[in-house]
């Protein structure tokens, strides 16, 4: 089964004619919500993968829509902690007419998490499972540890990047998981040999490789060609659905080519979570 430490956020989203400057009040010309956060997204894709999927988390006691929406996606919401006097971690996205972005994230709840809630769940994971993390919540150090100890397969996604938090989960990483920005962040910080079996960086429609560092091999797979009109998520999406895929026991070419088949049909939806396909729809874009 894949477990997924990760942050649950409202994205809501607001269509400008120009971003505002210090000052200024504008009108939106339109708004939109949604699901979002590293986390719940990489769980909607570990989902629509086919895994057993576990989210470890927690968001504001209200939001019930959001608890209903990882539920129809196929995820076990069980293990997901609803606090009160937090909010639910939410980001305001500016767009552009050029789509151009800002936008501010308020972490909530996701980084409320502690110990004391976390510990009884990651001692429910066992050694056939993979533990996934981000750069989003609190307790990331301490899930890898209790996954690592029972032998589980621990994922971790540099993103947000941040070097110390990087550097303090490394020991406890099996699968460091980055796009070709955060992967040049890593390897000006720490230029020499890394203590995980393996790396996993993906560059946007230049494809993506992974290198395993136990047997020195790297496989690459190229980017599925397609129109992409909205890349948010798409990070996402292929680590979801990579470790998915390793989960159920597919070798690293298989892997890489499902998630990449993923991501591609991913990038050409708007949204993030949203945007996921559900494996048959993966399937069946193989096998055109
Ligand atoms: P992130 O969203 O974390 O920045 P990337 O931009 O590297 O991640 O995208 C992750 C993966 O999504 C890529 O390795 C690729 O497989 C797929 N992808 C992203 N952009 C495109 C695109 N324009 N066309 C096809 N596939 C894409």
């Amino acid at each position: 089964a894949i477990w997924n430490l990760g942050s649950i956020n409202i994205d809501h989203i607001y269509r400008l004619d120009h971003l505002p400057k210090a000052g200024e009040t504008i009108s939106a010309l339109d708004f939109t919500h949604g699901l979002g956060g590293k986390g719940a997204n990489q769980s909607v894709a570990a989902a629509r993968a086919g895994a057993e999927t576990y989210h470890l988390g927690a968001m504001g006691s209200n939001d019930q829509w959001v608890i209903e929406r990882l539920a129809d996606a196929g995820i076990f919401t069980g293990n997901i902690l609803r606090m009160d006097d937090v909010v639910t971690g939410h980001a305001i996205i500016l767009l552009d007419e050029n789509g151009e972005n800002s936008i501010i994230v308020h972490p909530g709840a996701n980084r409320k998490l502690s110990i004391k809630m976390l510990q009884s769940r990651f001692d429910n994971i066992t050694a056939r499972d993979t533990l996934l993390i981000q750069n989003e919540t609190n307790c990331q150090v301490e899930g890898a540890k209790s996954a690592r100890k029972v032998g589980a397969r621990v994922v971790y996604s540099a993103a947000p990047f941040e070097i110390e938090a990087v550097r303090a989960i490394l020991p406890y990483t099996d699968i460091l998981a980055m796009n070709a920005g955060e992967a040049d962040q890593l390897f000006t910080a720490i230029p020499g040999d890394l203590p995980v079996s393996g790396l996993l960086i993906t560059r946007g429609a230049d494809g993506a490789e992974y290198r395993d560092l136990t047997t020195g091999q790297t496989y690459q797979q190229a980017a599925f060609r397609v129109k992409a009109v909205d890349t948010t998520g798409a990070g996402d999406t292929f680590a979801g659905y990579f470790a998915a895929a390793l989960d159920r026991g597919d070798t690293i070419p298989e892997a890489l080519r499902l998630a990449s088949a993923a991501s591609a049909l991913q990038v050409t939806r708007y949204g993030a979570g949203d945007a996921i396909p559900m494996l048959e729809e993966v399937v069946a874009f193989l096998a055109k």
